[in-house]
């Protein structure tokens, strides 16, 4: 039998055509990622045939799942028009005029292709806006792929970041006051920006604090700094945004993922006195360009995935993620686990930090999840689709509460 189109490139093949055999970091799991075949709704098909239910959605970039048919006609629909042009299309309007009727808080919005490079051209609006080059992150926090954005990471996501740029970021502990306090106290007036995502994955899915948000916007008030907020993932949990529904509104807005169907796409939104350092006939406009940055296929995708996920769906979801949550909490601590997270996000941690095999923990879980037919994110996050109902909820509590049970009677053996 011939191999098939999958068998081509497993095992030795995959390694040589990639570096380690992975496409992305966010990818590796040991000792060999499976591949996927095709989606449907709230399933995947890997490459062996097997029907897992995705609590990954591409790291959280797919709010209805896999090939939900009326994005994915129009998609089809911008496709036989025409990929990409050198042109706008009406396609760019449409769908900043969906973004803009939803976050009423910002003026205009700017395309670009990921959120990486929403969030390296918030940072380069910031420090033209203020004349500063230094920028604060919180610590450990994930912002993308730029130079600026690994800074806040460990020592893997430093190398090769130019000592230059790292001089120029400050890092303070999630929700740590007294630690923002003294950041602003020494450096407010070198200071461009602070940047936030409300429920930072990488720092354990805790959420900002109100006071800490509210702390945020008030020194960067003070020290004349553009607070950024970057909802890249953040957005799928509230309506207009995540930190606006805390009571904070920030000068900068960062989006990607949910917002293009599926699609590559990024976008900043911010108030016109902001957002005019991007008009290009401003005297002192910024370059901002981008080969595919507004084209219709991602533009048409997005702007239909985003009406099919009104205040409405957004409860909804939020209601399952509670659901699944709360049953997950009274079925865990027997086995030294919790659940965090909110909305639609959720992740299991040992309940003491480091227990049951440390940083091998989430890679066990990883597999033990894959096993009962649930794809979670390699670093174990978990997030969930519009396709899905109370039923499928409950399934995966199941699927998962025995996961979390066979990960921790392994790492206790
Ligand atoms: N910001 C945040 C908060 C993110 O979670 C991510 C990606 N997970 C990014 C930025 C980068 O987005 P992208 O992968 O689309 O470049």
């Amino acid at each position: 039998r011939a191999p098939s189109f999958a068998e081509t490139f497993t095992g030795p093949g995959r390694r040589s055509l990639l570096p380690g055999g992975f496409g992305r970091s966010t990818f590796a799991i040991a000792p060999r990622v499976p591949m996927v075949m095709k989606g449907s709704g709230h399933w995947i098909f890997d490459e062996d045939g097997r029907r897992l239910i995705d609590l990954n959605n591409n790291f959280t970039a797919l709010i209805h799942g896999h090939a939900h048919p009326e994005v994915t006609e129009a998609a089809r629909q911008a496709l036989a028009d025409g990929a990409s042009f050198g042109l706008p299309t009406a396609h760019e309007l449409a769908h900043a005029s969906t973004m803009l009727d939803r976050i009423r808080y910002m003026d205009q919005i700017r395309y670009c292709n990921s959120g990486s490079e929403a969030v390296m051209l918030a940072v380069r609006v910031a420090r033209a806006v203020t004349g500063r080059d230094q920028v604060v992150f919180v610590r450990s926090a994930y912002h993308g792929t730029s130079d600026v954005a690994l800074a806040p990471g460990g020592e893997r996501s430093r190398r090769g970041v130019p000592e230059g740029v790292l001089r120029d970021t400050h890092d303070v502990g999630m929700n740590d006051l007294v630690g923002l306090r003294d950041v602003f106290a020494g450096h407010g007036r070198n200071i461009s920006s602070l940047v936030l995502d409300p429920m930072p994955n990488r720092v354990g899915l805790v959420a900002a604090t109100t006071e800490f948000l509210t702390e945020a916007r008030r020194l960067c008030d003070e020290a004349g700094a553009l607070l950024v907020a970057d909802e890249v993932i953040a957005l799928r949990q509230a309506y207009a945004g995540a930190v606006c529904a805390a009571g904070v509104v920030p000068d900068l807005l960062t989006v990607g993922k949910i917002i293009g169907g599926g699609l590559p796409i990024g976008a900043v939104l911010g108030r016109e006195e902001t957002m005019s350092r991007l008009d290009p006939f401003s005297p002192t406009g910024l370059e901002h360009g981008g080969t595919f940055s507004g084209n219709p296929v991602s533009m048409a995708a997005g702007a239909v995935g985003m009406r099919l996920f009104p205040r409405s769906e957004v409860d909804r979801l939020n209601g399952l993620g509670d659901l699944v949550r709360s049953s997950l909490a009274e079925r865990l601590p027997v086995h030294g686990c919790e659940v965090r997270g909110s909305g639609s996000l959720l992740r299991v941690f040992p309940s003491e930090p480091g227990a049951l095999g440390g940083k091998t923990f989430h890679t066990t879980l990883w597999w033990e999840a894959y096993e009962r037919g649930l794809l979670l994110t390699q670093n174990g996050l978990a997030c969930l689709s519009t396709p899905m109902d109370e039923d499928v909820a409950h399934d995966i509590v199941d699927r998962l509460a025995d996961a979390v049970a066979v990960t921790a009677r392994s790492a206790a053996d």
